[in-house]
């Protein structure tokens, strides 16, 4: 396995990958990898002839007041596993090459970041798309696999692929669970035993909420008050949004209809967590 820091290196070995022919799979991640990361991993082993994994804690989609600093990091650790999963090439490169004196271009995906998160973390979606973008353009894959968990990530990301005529596959893939239904991310690490089982009732109250639709109910408002309920039972009082959305635009729906995403934002002990399952 190749670690790589340089842009122009990554660049390079992409050239040469493409001109023999290699099909280049790509699994953008910010590191401390877990079980959701790793599945994403194996299914890009499947994907490509060329696996490349990055790790970036990306600092223009962290507000200031949010948590880059203290975000995990565990490098040692992430290429250890990255090379176990039969990775190719590992992309680290530093902030200071990503983002030099006098950076000032950014891409917006302009309706798409104006829902969810993108209300309560301003900026957050430029961010992610002008790395995202930036990603694409030094390491060339044919395909790339971002998460369902990261819905509304997932869709600007296609979204942006689809307006500026990227030639890159772009794979969904199902959210991984920890065995309580917790949603794997590298928050977790940030919760105490305790508040993690707390945090399981968020997909708890997701299930209630579906198994809600699929009795009948189609009132939105009725969807999610049961689930706000279910939340406060277990002292989750924090909740950025629980809304039932049209899975392409994110627009928030009144009445529920089959394949629309109920999207979820709580904040355990100031940890904010989101999660989401399809009606
Ligand atoms: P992150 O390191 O949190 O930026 O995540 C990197 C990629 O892994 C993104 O495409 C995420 O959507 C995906 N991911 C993170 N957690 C999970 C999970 N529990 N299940 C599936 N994909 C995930």
């Amino acid at each position: 396995m190749r670690v790589i820091k340089s842009i122009k290196e990554m660049q390079n070995l992409a050239n040469e990958a493409k001109k023999a022919g290699k099909r280049i799979s790509f699994v953008p991640t910010m590191g401390a990898l877990h079980k959701g990361h790793l599945e994403l991993i194996s299914e890009g082993r499947k994907r490509g002839d060329l696996l490349v994994v990055s790790i970036f804690v990306n600092p223009t989609q962290f507000g200031p007041n949010e948590d880059f600093n203290r975000y995990p990091r565990d490098i040692e650790g992430d290429l250890k596993k990255a090379r176990e999963m039969g990775v190719d090439v590992v992309f680290t490169p530093t902030i200071e090459e990503m983002y030099p004196e006098g950076f000032q271009t950014y891409v917006e995906v302009s309706k798409l970041q104006n829902h969810l998160c993108g209300i309560f973390r301003h900026g957050h979606f430029r961010g992610v798309a002008t790395v995202v973008l930036k990603l694409f353009n030094i390491v060339k894959p044919d395909v790339a696999i971002f998460g369902e968990k990261d819905y509304q990530q997932l869709k600007i990301i296609q979204r942006m692929v689809k307006d500026l005529n990227l030639e890159i596959e772009i794979v969904g893939f199902p959210i991984v669970r920890e065995e309580d239904g917790l949603a794997c991310s590298s928050r977790n690490s940030y919760l105490s035993h305790e508040d993690k089982e707390c945090a399981s009732t968020i997909y708890r109250a997701l299930q209630e909420m579906k198994i809600e639709f699929e009795r009948g109910q189609l009132s939105a408002r009725e969807i999610t008050e049961k689930g706000k309920r279910i939340l406060k039972r277990a002292g989750i009082e924090e909740i950025d949004y629980i809304e039932v959305c049209d899975p392409e635009t994110l627009e928030s729906k009144q009445k529920a209809t089959r394949g629309d995403i109920v999207a979820v934002a709580a904040r355990i002990k100031g940890v904010r967590l989101i999660d989401n399952i399809k009606l």
